[in-house]
């Protein structure tokens, strides 16, 4: 290709650097150099932390700071190598990874659930993510119905809202989800409208502390009363509030319970990759007793290879990051998480008010550290193409059309980052009001789905981006 012509090619947003590195179809045949490795990641790891690090990233980097990473590199280093199901040669590992599970239930107020059945007892394992707490949950109710109330047909309910790790455990484990959409005005599930899809087929209900549209928690303690009135399981998904919500509330915000005070609740997922400041790739998921723990675990007792036992979804798994995660919550402790959520805190209710004061947008319920807002006014779309030109990357939402920006630690980082991000937004409302009556780039991809037609439209385009992703 000459000069020009190359010059004339944009670069491809999901291939930057096909021209400037060699693609590698196949092995080389003789190893590269290691210095000349490391340099070539290094540039591609600097190129793509510049986005984030201005602290214009809505959520994604869940990231406490360099001396924090730097620190967690040096515990994983320590134990990169070691697999964490080889409890007999790591013993390290269960050491470990059993702390983990009791400092977070001890955050979620596993002790109270003595209060309800003495018996009872807050118990779980550490997975590799959110996803794989959730399709772990999701399992053990499918299993636990089966065996002790005889169903064939589970179902399970859910906001609309929930993740979409529900969805994906339906599929795979064939579960029946079903979806109870999301209430106006205030977003959060109707507990009635759950209640009334409850049939002799349903072996859980599903809510969000908070879910991750809006960041709301859905009423909770209703949701509780009904499981325990009709004798099912309640998982309250706490991939994303799990590890800050505990500090929200010690800080003295008013947050209604949403953990294992609640006695109906049965199982909780609360991510470390997250809000725990650990390693991404591991994540915590708790029972409300052994019992149903135990529906989770995976034993073939007469493989030829020997005996096989694991305790979830995952073989393998990377010593390092059991470490990390571990040495994340020992380093951090009580006043170190209380430290970062007091910093985030601080941000997001400046965000929260400055967009509470813009009369165009509206707020969707009561936001706390994910601020996610609508307009009758103005193509929220528009404000996505106006803020994104900024450097500003929110999360789209739709269904209807709406923005979220999840406050992290490196909005933080940065000072003046809500002051800059206000005077932008009051800039980007003005230029929707100016492109009032045209089609938003975002509506390109945003406004397709919600009907049977648009959804397949949807997935056929996103395969096939996976497809082109997945080529060299
Ligand atoms: C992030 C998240 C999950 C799980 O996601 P993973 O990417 O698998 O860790 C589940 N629920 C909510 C509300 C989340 O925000």
């Amino acid at each position: 290709m000459s000069e020009q012509a190359k010059e004339a090619q944009p670069v491809d947003p999901f291939k930057p650097y096909s021209e400037q590195y060699q693609s590698y179809h196949a092995m080389p045949a003789k190893g590269r150099d290691r210095d000349d490795i490391l340099k070539e990641l290094s540039a591609m790891a600097e190129a793509e932390n510049a986005g984030w690090q201005s602290g214009q990233v809505s959520g994604t980097f869940y990231h406490a700071g360099e001396e924090h990473r730097a620190f967690l590199n040096r515990v994983f280093s320590l134990f990169s190598h070691a697999n964490t199901i080889q409890f007999d040669m790591c013993p390290s590992m269960f050491k470990m990874e059993s702390e983990i599970i009791s400092m977070t239930a001890k955050m979620l107020n596993g002790d109270s659930i003595k209060e309800h059945n003495a018996e009872d007892q807050v118990c779980g394992t550490v997975t590799s993510g959110g996803t794989g707490s959730i399709l772990m949950a999701m399992k053990v109710y499918r299993d636990w119905g089966r065996k002790e109330k005889g169903i064939q047909a589970p179902e399970i309910i859910m906001p609309h809202t929930a993740h979409p790790a529900f969805d994906k455990s339906g599929s795979y484990f064939g579960i029946k989800m079903v979806h109870v959409p999301v209430a106006e005005p205030d977003f959060r599930v109707d507990p009635a409208a759950v209640e009334a899809q409850i049939n002799e087929n349903t072996v859980a209900i599903v809510g969000s502390a908070g879910n991750y549209p809006y960041g709301l928690i859905d009423p909770l303690p209703a949701l509780s009363q009904i499981a325990v009135k009709h004798e099912i399981g309640f998982h309250v998904d706490g991939c994303l509030g799990g590890f800050i919500f505990p500090w929200i509330e010690k800080l003295g915000y008013d947050i209604p319970p949403f953990d294992f005070r609640l006695p109906g609740v049965t199982s909780m997922s609360a991510d470390t990759h997250k809000y725990g400041f650990a390693l991404k790739g591991t994540s915590v998921v708790l029972y409300r007793n052994n019992n149903l723990r135990r529906y989770q675990y995976f034993n073939i007792p007469d493989w030829p290879g020997g005996m096989y036992a694991s305790p979830t979804a995952a073989g393998s798994r990377s010593g390092g990051l059991t470490a990390a995660t571990w040495a994340a919550m020992v380093y951090l402790g009580e006043d170190g998480y209380m430290r970062a959520v007091r910093d985030i805190m601080k941000v997001a209710d400046e965000i929260k008010a400055g967009i509470a004061a813009i009369p165009e947008l509206l707020l969707i319920g009561e936001p706390t550290f994910v601020i996610s807002f609508r307009s009758e006014e103005v193509d929220v779309y528009h404000i996505n193409d106006f803020m994104k030109s900024r450097g500003w990357r929110f999360n789209v939402l739709q269904l209807p059309p709406a923005l979220h920006f999840c406050i992290t630690m490196p909005q933080t980082f940065v000072p003046g980052v809500a002051d800059r991000f206000l005077a932008d937004l009051k800039s980007g409302v003005e230029y929707a009001r100016s492109k009032s009556g045209t089609v938003a780039e975002t509506t390109a991809l945003y406004g397709l789905a919600g009907t049977l037609e648009g959804n397949q439209q949807v997935t056929e385009l996103i395969y096939g981006v996976f497809d082109y992703l997945y080529s060299v």
